[in-house]
């Protein structure tokens, strides 16, 4: 019983380390897309936008708009720049 037990285990070890081989040779489809960059990729695409009054650098989505110059928020638009 003792020798099936380790036949068992000693099979199970030798699948274990066949598909960890066979892992790092294959490629992984779903961490190299091609087309398309990443979420994260998305995210740091997006344009920055410097606030005129602290310098902090923020998605020029949520840009304060005031003078024709960019704020990180209503409240530094309304701050007179330094
Ligand atoms: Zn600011």
């Amino acid at each position: 019983m003792t020798r099936l037990l380790f036949w068992i285990g000693f099979i199970v070890l030798v699948v274990m380390a066949l598909r960890s081989k066979f892992r790092e040779a294959a490629p992984r489809p779903p961490a190299r897309r091609a087309p398309g960059p990443a979420p994260a990729a998305q995210a740091e695409a997006e344009s920055m936008a410097c606030c005129a009054h602290c310098g902090m650098y923020f998605p020029a989505s949520e840009a304060v708009r005031a003078d024709g110059r960019d704020f990180c928020s209503p409240a530094h638009a309304r701050l007179p720049s330094h």
